[in-house]
């Protein structure tokens, strides 16, 4: 697949696998840190983009002008808005939209202006590989032969289901989504949406006008409501943060 990025927003999130990358060297630009390195013989970039579309977009630019990158692949956490996605599953992103974007009446609502339409969509035979990464991970957590995270870890952070890998609309927007109207509004309009974040959308956009791939995963953390999660970084630190490390690893062919 060629020199891959891997992006998150927050340190926490991909503190796993940045420890896999001993070697790595780290770039400065734009206020950003790039650590460009190897993981199983793959050439990979990793970096925290910071919160919000603005940040993901000047992130994914620097990747694709600056360090070549040939694809780009974002994991984070995400509220979950589809009826059946639980704390602790995650969201492979197929169509990604940006829900606070509107320029109505002269676009209809949601649409990007000029493009000419209201999402893109995640590469197809990437995004195929990353959902079969994370059935992979999940079903080796479960099977308890997963190095990063243990079936007690998981319930020890309140997921007690087995997880499941959901496949669908993630919808971004420059807002963190915690009452359950503003849920509850998001699922009225799009009703397809798996799961809301910050930044997945900008990234596809900017993946689109660079005629490069892109793949989104999204570990949910919340239901993007006004319930109290157990504890939002830990949960990162001890279930999102793991699940990425394990992910990445089996995408890039490696054993873990
Ligand atoms: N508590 C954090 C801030 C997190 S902002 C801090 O102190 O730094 C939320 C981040 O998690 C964003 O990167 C976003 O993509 C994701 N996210 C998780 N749940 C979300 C939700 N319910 N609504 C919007 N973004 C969410």
């Amino acid at each position: 697949m060629g020199r891959l990025a891997i992006v998150s927003a927050m340190e926490s999130e991909l503190r796993g696998l940045l420890a896999s990358l001993p070697q790595a060297e780290c770039v400065r630009r734009a206020g950003r840190e790039f650590w460009v390195g190897s993981l199983g013989g793959h050439e990979v970039v990793l970096v925290r983009s910071l919160i919000g579309k603005v940040a993901a977009a000047t992130t994914a630019a620097v990747l694709l002008e600056h360090f070549g990158v040939e694809s780009l692949l974002f994991t984070g956490v995400a509220g979950g808005l589809g009826a059946d996605v639980r704390i602790g599953d995650i969201v492979v992103a197929g169509d990604l939209l940006q829900h606070d974007m509107d320029a109505s009446p002269i676009f209809p609502r949601f649409e990007v202006p000029l493009y000419g339409t209201d999402r893109f969509t995640a590469d197809a035979a990437l995004s195929a590989r990353l959902h079969a990464a994370c059935e992979e991970v999940l079903t080796a957590i479960e099977a308890g032969r997963c190095e990063e995270l243990s079936r007690a870890q998981l319930e020890d952070c309140g997921v007690r289901h087995a997880p499941r890998v959901h496949r669908g609309l993630i919808l971004s927007g420059d807002r963190f989504v915690s009452s359950a109207a503003e849920a509850r509004a998001l699922q009225a309009d799009h009703p397809a949406a798996l799961a809301v974040e910050m930044e997945g959308a900008a990234l596809a956009q900017v993946a689109h006008d660079f005629g490069v791939p892109c793949a989104v995963m999204r570990t949910i953390s919340d239901r993007a409501d006004d319930s109290a999660h157990v504890d939002f970084n830990r949960f990162i630190a001890d279930v999102a943060s793991r699940y990425t490390h394990a992910v990445a690893m089996s995408l890039l062919g490696m054993a873990g």
